[in-house]
């Protein structure tokens, strides 16, 4: 076994604990990565806590691992000792079922491993990034251009691709107005992206606190949705609204904002239901959507667009102890715009 630090949750929203965690022997396939950098994402809050039910204790949370190849397997042909990779949300699927020859991997219809909070097809559960390294194969490893930092790399892993998959998927673009609902880890990466895409883009957040970074991230407008003003202004402007609220909103004011075939997508996943009234998608044959990660091949394809359109995550960098506090101001709206954790600071003894 191999025996890394970590920062484990023991049990459903109590403070981290600096432990060390053991992961599995190299398979044939797979790379064992140093961990440098890992980002927090309102999904490890939300599994850390219970929220969305069901979750296995201990946790060690993190889908958003940057670091650097230390050993490979026998079988490795991708990776080599020193390469700059990532790993997202999965580490594991069938890759025989129509959805992993498709390179959609989150679909598998086995059902893909995810990186944390998961059981791998040998049960055993699977532990993240917030650590100093993990053992997944290279199937579900990807290259960080040498153009982009590893620290704001890590969060394209989650945050990147999550936003850039349904930007790509309905059309945004020149020529198209696309509103992004929320300024935090997903809605900071779904403006820098959108605006790279050629579209017009819009920040609806709830307040105009956020709206000098918002500007430079490449929005050219901000509104407060706290102002109802903006609802009675922007009705029918926007083909394409993306959602990433981490809770409830009042989905038909956001419908009222789409122009006629425009669509809503949400990657917000809030624990309680939303409702909506079904004449808000019928008047103007509007189209209400959910979006979920991206596929392996995808996610390369969005860090080689990164690397390209010097894209990177806003980030502020935290040591272990932080992390309970940081979790805090995520909840509270207080980030700018992604919490990373340098994993050298990970220390057990401590
Ligand atoms: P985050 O950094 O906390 O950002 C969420 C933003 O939503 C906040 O910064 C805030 O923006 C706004 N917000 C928060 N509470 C709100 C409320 N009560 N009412 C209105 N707006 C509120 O979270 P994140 O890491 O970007 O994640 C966002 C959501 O996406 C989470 O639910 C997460 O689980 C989910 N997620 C989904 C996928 C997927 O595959 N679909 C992947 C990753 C994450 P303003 O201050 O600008 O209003
Ligand atoms: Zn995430």
């Amino acid at each position: 076994m191999i025996s890394t630090p970590a920062l484990v949750a023991p049990s459903a929203g109590a403070p981290f604990e600096a432990r060390t965690v053991e992961h599995r022997d190299l398979r044939d396939d797979d790379v064992l990565i140093d961990i440098k950098f890992a980002g927090i994402c309102h999904s490890d809050i939300h599994q850390v806590r219970e929220e969305w039910g069901g979750a296995i204790f201990p946790m060690v949370p993190g889908h958003e691992i940057a670091g650097v190849v230390s050993a490979v397997g026998d079988g490795v042909t991708r990776y080599k000792v020193g390469d700059r990779v990532g790993v997202g949300c999965m580490v594991d699927s069938c890759g025989e079922c129509e959805y992993c020859k498709d390179g959609e991997e989150q679909f598998c219809a086995k059902g893909a491993v995810m990186t944390y909070n998961g059981r791998g097809y040998d049960d055993e559960a699977t532990k993240g990034g917030y650590a100093q390294q993990v053992v997944v194969s290279e199937r579900f490893a990807v290259r960080i251009p040498e153009g982009i930092d590893l620290d704001v790399a890590a969060p394209l892993l989650c945050a990147g691709i999550t936003t850039y998959n349904p930007l790509k998927r309905w059309g945004a673009g020149p020529g198209k107005k696309v509103a992004v609902v929320g300024l935090g880890g997903l809605g900071h990466m779904g403006v820098k992206f959108a605006a790279a895409l050629g579209a017009e883009v819009t920040v609806l957040s709830r307040t105009l606190g956020k709206q000098e970074d918002a500007r430079a991230f490449g929005a050219s407008d901000h509104r407060a949705t706290a102002d109802e003003q903006t609802f009675e202004d922007l009705k029918g402007s926007f083909d394409l609204i993306l959602n990433t609220v981490s809770a409830n909103l009042p989905v038909d004011a956001y419908l009222s904002l789409l122009k006629p075939l425009g669509a809503l997508v949400n990657v917000g996943a809030p624990s309680d239901p939303d409702t909506f009234a079904a004449f808000s998608l019928i008047g103007g044959s509007k189209v209400m959507a959910g979006s979920n990660i991206g596929g392996i091949a995808q996610t390369q394809e969005m860090l080689d667009f990164a690397a390209e359109h010097g894209i990177g995550a806003s980030i502020e960098t935290i040591s272990a102890d932080e992390v309970d506090a940081a979790y805090e101001r995520v909840v509270a709206g207080d980030v700018r715009y992604r919490f990373v954790i340098d994993t050298a600071t990970i220390n057990p003894q401590s």
